[in-house]
């Protein structure tokens, strides 16, 4: 079995399409490789091995043979020799999953040095200086990798031996008055090898291996491990990466950027991953290796003119220092956004002038600008409109909605500093310094900002709790700005001249302090921060020109129709407004909670006799009239679907004592006499209670005058020369007759009306008893709408309320894959649905939904399967559900 694949040379054993086996990152070397890019030779070990390693904790015995002939193929391109004392060949050993977790998992760099091998680099590269220091890289990270973490290790220095050996190079360097690593000489950095070494032994009980092979095969052993370190397993629950992916793991010719001046690191983007804008945006350091630009121990300087901001706007450009190289390294960028057909992340290393190409990736994007790519790449003639929509996800989508700072409380705010807008849009929360801090606060329910330095992979819990993040130190490609914008979170990076004290409990900004608890707001998109709390507001989304452009792409496409549930004048306006067409649920019993006829409705759920409650829906009447006529005139042609009174009617009454003495004074009835019907309309059950339909069973009245009261405003419109499309619906149908009962009495007022219009009557179908007899009820129906919440409820037998006691035991231990509630149960409740829908549709009538998964991309794909003819949703969802109604149609 082939377990290792090779690229050198302008050939590859792998391509681009092998992710699944070889990692992203293997991949992509194999076809840059392929494409005739300068990719530093070496292999890609499988995932299958990662696979076989963590199900047999060894790695599988052929692998020996074929990273031998690899390592011999390296050798002979790069003429050295791994482990060779005179010209010693180095590896670098690095992860690479399928999909990127940036950072997560682990590296190990210069590996194959020794004793007797840093002096072979140092002559043969001329420069001891340079074999040092990468001797003393090597120490550090194996130390850290594979002698600490891989073996699980908890150092009882508090923050592992990577943090004590910097420490002890810290220390060394203030003695010596040295400001900079680069001040360290040849024979510093000699010292500095045995002095780690030393520490190292101190430290395990056991030494660094002075034998290459050693180093390599735990190096590879220790980097699969990581797939199963803590951040990297927390970072795919957040992202929901399956664990059972695996990482590759890639062994290639070291390449060097701190030979000296004339060698350099650099990551870049091939458009600008804030904006979209169609601009070459990078960053590189000279003398450099390895992470130092991602981990934002340095602030990077500017690849080119457009990547300059204020920070960096005096130092020297790549395209200035070396325009050759930029001209080479733009070119390839040109070819690689040109096969790949999207915005790539690229690694480069420039080693004495000679441009290396170490990855090439799809770059991470906000929301604005992963849509502002979409349609550059579709008017540049690279992708097909369709792609757009499959390239934009609903959360780009929710990110361009997302609230900003308002501009009237901005205007007057006092800026404290500015950094680089790595994540846009606004956020306000106080300050923590820790990532345990912002766990914990965000848990007690409040919004925090998370101030570091630096951030690092085992920040992630911390950012993600955050509502957003701002870094002293680092670049728009350093860890902070990457996971942000993964995220769509606002963030703020580089702010050089912010101090944060030692103990992590304030910083310093201009000399005033800043303490954890302060509060603070950033704006994402223009890095500005401010020492204060600034409402956020939301901008009106049909402003935004990309935001029409993508729902103008979507209505093209889209077949499963959405509506919104909108209960008032103002949601119904902001149905309209996001595209709703039409409304699938119209819940009437919020209407009765205004204070101006609570009271009635009290009266009617007081009264003792039909006689009197007849006058309390007789005073509830005009108020029904209004908001319909407001809702259907406001939805004027599109269908509007009106439920009758569905909750328990004991949720009208007062809860406290006091309300119920206030509500006895005001409607002159005893106290004693509120307190019973209290009582006996109290249910140990209520949402299997006396609610839906059952109510209008009891009080026919009730119906009666809900549908007057559609009928009336339906009338008044079309008297207006206006289109009402009332859609009377029947809630809580478990039996044939229980619905047929109610359309009489509907039917009834209409013929009393004595007046020709067009009106449907349909139900609810919400209990699975529904579903089982969906075709004797359909016989009846013009339609059908699922209200899922309780659908799910009575199907699981789950109460949608007080789910929240056991739900995450369930998913902690994968007895369910999500919340039912918040995803629909395909195999359980959609099964249920299904069957009711076949046999609605047998009949030829309309189904939609109205329960909250109509808003859920996961479940609105399973809904446009089965062909329902629409969802209905929050109104605040319907862009999201336009765009996953419109990729459904795509896929
Ligand atoms: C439902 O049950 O899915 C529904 C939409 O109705 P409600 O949430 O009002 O019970
Ligand atoms: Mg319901």
């Amino acid at each position: 079995m082939k377990l290792v694949y090779s690229f050198g040379n302008e050939s590859a054993d792998g391509n681009s399409q092998q992710k699944k086996l070889l990692g992203g990152k293997g991949a992509n070397l194999a076809e840059m490789t392929n494409l005739n890019i300068p990719v530093p030779p070496g292999f890609t070990i499988t995932t299958d091995v990662c696979r076989y390693f963590i199900d047999n904790k060894q790695l599988p015995d052929a692998l020996n043979n074929q990273v031998s002939q690899s390592i011999n193929q390296i050798e002979d391109i790069m003429n050295k020799q791994f482990g060779n004392p005179k010209n010693p060949l180095l590896v670098s050993i690095r992860s690479g999953a399928m999909i990127s977790m940036p950072g997560m998992m682990e590296t190990v760099l210069n590996v194959g040095l020794t004793e007797e091998t840093v002096q072979g680099l140092a002559s043969s590269s001329n420069n001891p200086r340079f074999a040092y220091d990468c001797y003393r890289r090597l120490i550090m990270m194996y130390a850290d990798v594979v002698m600490e973490k891989s073996n699980n290790i908890v150092n009882k220095h508090k923050h592992g031996i990577r943090n004590k050996l910097e420490l002890h190079m810290e220390k060394f360097k203030k003695e010596k008055k040295y400001v900079k690593d680069t001040d360290l000489n040849e024979s510093d950095l000699k010292r500095l090898c045995n002095q780690f070494k030393q520490i190292i032994t101190e430290t395990f009980g056991t030494s660094f291996p002075d034998d290459p092979n050693v180093q390599l095969w735990s190096s590879i052993q220790a980097v699969f491990k990581s797939w199963n370190g803590d951040r990297a397993k927390k970072y795919r629950k957040i992202e929901g990466i399956s664990d059972r992916i695996g990482t590759a793991v890639n062994v290639q010719s070291m390449v060097f950027g701190n030979m000296g001046d004339g060698s350099a690191t650099g990551v870049a983007f091939t458009r600008n991953p804030s904006t979209g804008e169609n601009i070459f945006y990078g960053e590189w350091l000279e003398n450099a290796q390895g992470e130092d630009v991602v981990a934002g121990i340095r602030t990077p300087n500017p690849i080119n003119n457009e990547s300059k901001s204020i920070q960096s706007n005096k130092l020297i450009s790549l395209e200035e220092k070396y325009p050759k190289l930029y001209n080479q390294l733009y070119q390839i960028k040109n070819n690689l956004e040109l096969y790949y057909k999207d915005m790539q992340d690229i690694e480069f290393t420039i080693e004495n002038q000679n441009l290396w190409m170490l990855q090439t990736r799809k770059g991470k994007r906000n929301g604005i600008s992963a849509i502002q790519i979409a349609f550059d790449l579709e008017k540049e003639g690279i992708i097909h409109e369709t792609d757009i929509l499959n390239r934009i996800s609903s959360n780009h989508l929710n990110e361009i909605m997302l609230p900003i700072i308002d501009s009237s409380e901005e205007k007057t705010a006092q800026i404290i500093i500015r950094g680089l807008p790595a994540g846009p849009g606004g956020a306000t929360g106080q300050i923590v310094f820790t990532s345990e801090k912002a766990k914990k606060w965000y848990e007690e329910g409040k919004d925090v900002i998370l101030v570091r330095e630096e951030t690092s992979p085992e920040d992630v819990h911390g950012m993600y709790a955050a509502k957003g993040i701002l870094t002293s130190r680092g670049g728009m490609t350093s860890h902070a700005a990457l996971v942000a914008r993964g995220w769509g979170k606002c963030c703020i990076v580089g702010c050089s001249d912010l101090i944060i004290n030692d103990s992590n409990q304030s910083m310093m900004i201009d000399n005033v302090t800043y303490k954890e608890g302060d509060w603070l707001t950033l704006n994402g998109s223009l890095g500005t921060v401010y020492n204060e709390k600034l409402s956020l507001v939301r901008n009106d989304i049909n402003d935004n020109p990309l935001f029409k452009k993508i729902m103008n792409l979507s209505e093209k496409y889209m077949d499963v129709v959405v509506r919104a549930n909108a209960d008032s004048k103002k949601d119904a306006l902001n149905a309209r407004k996001m595209g709703a067409k039409g409304i699938g649920l119209c819940r009437t019993e919020h209407m009765f909670f205004s204070p101006d006829r609570i009271l009635s409705m009290r009266k009617m759920i007081l009264s003792t006799n039909l006689k009197e409650r007849e006058n309390a829906l007789n005073e509830l009447l005009p108020y029904q009239q209004k908001d319909f006529y407001d809702i259907l005139k406001i939805m004027n042609h599109y269908p509007v679907t009106i439920r009758l009174l569905d909750p328990p009617l004991h949720e009208f009454l007062p809860q406290t004592k006091e309300q119920v003495q206030e509500l006895s004074n005001e409607l002159n009835v005893d106290v004693n006499i509120i307190n019973q019907i209290i009582k006996d309309l109290h249910e140990t059950n209520p949402m299997l209670g006396h609610r839906g339909c059952r109510l209008g069973i009891t009080y026919p009245e009730i119906t009666a005058m809900q549908a007057q009261a559609i009928f009336n405003a339906s009338k008044k419109l079309i008297n207006e020369g206006l289109n009402p499309c009332p859609e009377i619906m029947i809630p809580l149908i478990g039996t044939e007759k229980e619905f047929v009962h109610q359309k009489k009495i509907i039917q009834s007022v209409y013929e009393k009306m004595n007046f020709k219009m067009e009106y449907k009557i349909g139900t609810m179908i919400e209990l699975p008893r529904a579903c089982l007899i969906a075709d004797k009820i359909a016989h009846h129906a013009d339609f059908f709408s699922f209200g899922t919440n309780d659908l799910t409820q009575t199907t699981f037998g789950y109460s949608r309320d007080d789910i929240g006691g056991f739900i995450y035991d369930y998913l902690n231990q994968s007895i369910l894959p999500n919340d039912p509630f918040e995803s629909i149960d395909t195999d359980g409740v959609g099964q249920l649905i299904q069957i009711a829908a076949e046999k609605g549709k047998a009949k030829n009538i309309k189904i939609g939904i109205c329960g909250e998964h109509g808003g859920d991309p996961k479940s609105i794909q399973f809904f446009h399967d089965i062909k329902l003819d629409y969802v209905s949703c929050s109104p605040f969802r319907v862009p999201i559900a336009r765009l996953v109604s419109a990729q459904c149609n795509n896929k």
